[in-house]
């Protein structure tokens, strides 16, 4: 979770891109470089790195969304245009901390501005303002932001110090992670909590701590990890979320994953840190 808990190093310059000169500026900059984005996708090079392009021809605010400054150098994203794609979920383990940040802000803000082209409160059109950073509705002046979607992430280890993990029925065979569960309104990140995990695999817990926290725009989550001890081993599993899950200890994962029985979640992910984290011996 290193990554994600230290400053970004992606610069958002909320105090300067209210100024649409300064961002048309930005834009002209010989080093400013631009995304190629498509629904939750990016262009990348043969390599596997981001494929951006140097900023040509006229700034055109509803195509070009500022992401911000990284060492000094404005990014923007912009939906590809005859250009390829590649999933993010594939090639999201081999980015730098850096290229993952602007592919994460990069495609979950041209998707927002995708869907966001109407006032949600009059149903007028709306417009991008502050270099894509919002939306403006031309007739009710009601400016609008993209929002992203907690959701709680949960490690529950048991008395032995043994980890549950789970597998959903829509996730390819042999994967197996630790579970989450989306925020209800009204309702705190340790009540989510709760509640997922007696509504999964009806198990109740105590000393929930939390951890640490990543975006995740599979399309606009904020994963918050926590970790969570149960009372109790014996679980009940939710009909047709889960569909299996069992406690494992340290030796037992290993074995597993090395005789590829199961398959954890993507090195990138907060889920996998988690794991990791726990096998190490230093989840707490
Ligand atoms: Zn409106």
């Amino acid at each position: 979770m290193s990554d994600w808990l230290v400053g970004s190093a992606l610069d958002r310059v909320e105090e300067r891109r209210a100024d649409p000169d300064w961002v048309r500026a930005s834009w002209a900059d010989p080093d400013a470089v631009v995304l190629p984005v498509g629904e939750v996708a990016v262009a990348v090079t043969p390599d596997g790195a981001l494929a951006t392009r140097p900023t040509a021809g006229d700034y055109d605010s509803e195509r070009h969304y500022l992401l911000g400054l990284i060492e000094g150098r404005p990014w923007f994203s912009t939906w590809a245009d005859g250009d390829e794609v590649t999933a993010l979920r594939q090639i999201m383990d081999g980015l730098s901390a850096s290229d993952l940040q602007a592919a994460f802000t990069g495609s979950g803000l041209a998707r927002w501005h995708a869907n966001a082209r109407f006032c949600s409160t009059c149903g007028a059109p709306t417009r991008a303002v502050r270099g894509g950073q919002g939306r403006e509705c031309t007739g009710c002046g009601r400016e609008l932001y993209p929002r992203t979607d907690p959701a709680v992430i949960v490690a529950i280890v048991d008395p032995a110090g043994r980890l549950l993990l789970g597998r959903q029925p829509s996730w390819a065979p042999g994967r197996v992670s630790v579970f989450a569960g989306f925020v209800e309104i009204g309702e705190s990140l340790e009540q989510a909590v709760h509640r997922e995990m007696a509504e999964e695999v009806a198990l109740e817990l105590d000393e929930v701590t939390y951890l640490g926290s990543q975006p995740w725009p599979f399309p606009r989550s904020l994963m918050v990890g926590f970790r969570a001890r149960a009372m109790r081993t014996g679980f009940t599993m939710a009909q047709g979320e889960i569909e299996g899950a069992r406690w494992f200890t340290v030796d037992q994962l290993r074995e597993a994953t090395t005789s590829g029985e199961v398959t954890l979640p993507p090195h990138t992910s907060i889920a996998r840190r988690m794991i990791e984290s726990w096998l190490a011996g230093t989840l707490g």
